[in-house]
């Protein structure tokens, strides 16, 4: 009988143990309410941003692109494109040809090191224009003078399609005098100081904005751009008579949102949790983007850290004992997370990859990392879906229609690596939105392609 207590206690331990992992697990748990109540301030936060007496205010930025249209399908050349603030940064050319809308692209993907990332912003211009160097010196295209599309992620406000003021540095970049700069201005500063090649920049693009245009180019029902990758965003084609801080109105205009910055007001702190105020004051912009930070692939290995921290604290996990690698933030990459969470893995190559990180496992605790994975991409998935649902409910009521089709231009690593992100988000947008009828395409490469076709355009128009 005393073997047989022994297990009693061992069984009630571990059912201890088990609720306490479950309670961590059910603040990630939304209801239908909840989501719903994200929806609706949504709503209020991008009608705040369209407002003029509002926006000053607004935590959802909701900046003019100065785009308009879409392409037609007349446009062509050829085109330089830069893409920086995704995963990797890359030089492009691209060649558009009318008539048939092919586009060819050769790119060169450069690495940014971390001090550049961080460092003064005319070292991050200059190596830009290094960059740039290298990349025509390799086409063999030195000493051409090429029309030129900027897609740069992050918030900038535009006066025109060639200008735009960085709002404040977002993900991994904290590059010291760019913020309230014109990055044209800069990145043209930093050509001139090479002084060995002139470009013509024509264009500053959103890379929300650069993958609704790809995917417009081909679906013309396309009129909302969403990037579920190192960060978080949307765009859409919004009324002219509804952007307050744009004269005229006539026709629509492409509306950067900046949604990441959603919950800066603290709107949303009912469901955010101690994990999520952990990510947001270890993050290089404390108080800012909490939003983006609960939805994109930038942070979520990061709360899924902080709960794995907190869990094997209460000797829940790794035998109680925190790792050096587990203090080390940036552990879990967006791969990673989607590695461990595919169906098709059995549990001891969840065990391996933790170990690949550094991480030693036994088999339960792979099954709790994996669930907590699991959770925490589940919550980012239905927050996204909700936020979008806010979008496409307002355009459907802005229209006055019954019934919206819609189509959605999609891109980044969340989305696209991630075995269950896309599905779960496409769910709770039919969920939450059951009047409209939501297309989501992958973008082909929208930030490099995007880019160009935006440049073809405004250089059509110039
Ligand atoms: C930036 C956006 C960008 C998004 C996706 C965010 O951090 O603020 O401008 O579109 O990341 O790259
Ligand atoms: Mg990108």
């Amino acid at each position: 009988t005393k073997g047989a207590a022994m297990v009693t206690a061992v069984a009630s331990r571990v059912q201890a143990q088990r609720k306490q992992i479950d309670k961590v697990l059910a603040l990630f748990q939304l209801t239908r309410e909840q989501l719903v109540g994200v929806q609706d301030k949504m709503r209020t936060e991008l009608e705040n941003g369209l407002k003029r007496k509002t926006h000053p205010m607004a935590t959802v930025k909701m900046l003019p692109t100065y785009v308009r249209g879409m392409p037609d399908g007349t446009e062509k050349g050829k085109f330089l494109a830069l893409d920086l603030g995704g995963t990797n940064f890359r030089v492009l050319l691209v060649k558009i040809r009318s008539g048939r809308r092919s586009v060819r692209m050769y790119n060169k993907i450069f690495a940014i090191p971390l001090e550049i990332m961080q460092g003064t912003g005319e070292e991050l211009f200059d190596h830009i224009v290094q960059c740039i160097a290298d990349f025509l010196d390799y086409m063999g295209l030195k000493g051409a003078q090429l029309p030129l599309g900027f897609t740069f992620s992050f918030p900038c406000r535009q006066a025109s399609i060639d200008k735009g003021t960085l709002i404040g540095w977002t993900k991994g970049f904290k590059a010291t005098d760019c913020e309230g700069e014109d990055v044209v201005d800069m990145l043209r500063e930093a050509i001139k100081r090479r002084n060995e090649f002139d470009l013509d920049i024509v264009a500053v693009v959103n890379d929300t904005v650069g993958t609704m245009m790809t995917c417009g180019y081909e679906d013309p029902n396309c009129e909302i751009g969403l990037i579920a990758g190192t960060g978080s965003n949307m765009c859409y084609m919004e009324e002219m008579r509804n952007i307050e801080l744009v004269e005229g109105d006539e026709g629509k205009m492409c509306i950067n949102t900046e949604w990441g910055g959603f919950g800066d007001n603290g709107c949303i702190d009912d469901i955010r949790t101690q994990y999520d105020k952990e990510v947001d004051e270890g993050s290089l912009n404390p108080g800012k983007q909490r939003y983006e930070k609960m939805t994109s692939g930038m942070y979520l290995g990061e709360i899924v850290r902080q709960i794995l921290i907190d869990l094997t604290k209460h000797g829940l996990l790794f035998r109680g004992q925190i790792s050096e690698r587990l203090r080390t933030r940036g552990i879990f990459e967006t791969k990673f997370l989607s590695q461990i969470e595919s169906d098709r893995l059995a549990l001891l190559q969840v065990r391996r990859i933790l170990q690949q990180l550094g991480l030693d496992s036994t088999c339960e605790d792979s099954i709790v990392v994996k669930e907590v994975c699991g959770a925490v991409s589940r919550r980012a998935a239905q927050l996204c879906g909700a936020g979008l649902a806010a979008i496409v409910e307002k355009r459907r009521e802005d229209q006055g229609l019954e019934h919206l089709r819609i189509t959605v231009g999609v891109d980044g690593t969340l989305y696209k690596l991630h075995p269950h992100f896309s599905r779960i988000l496409q769910e709770t947008v039919k969920e939450l939105a059951p009047k409209c009828d939501v297309t989501f395409i992958l973008s082909e490469d929208g930030s490099g392609k995007g880019a160009a076709l935006i440049t073809a355009v405004a250089k059509r128009l110039q």
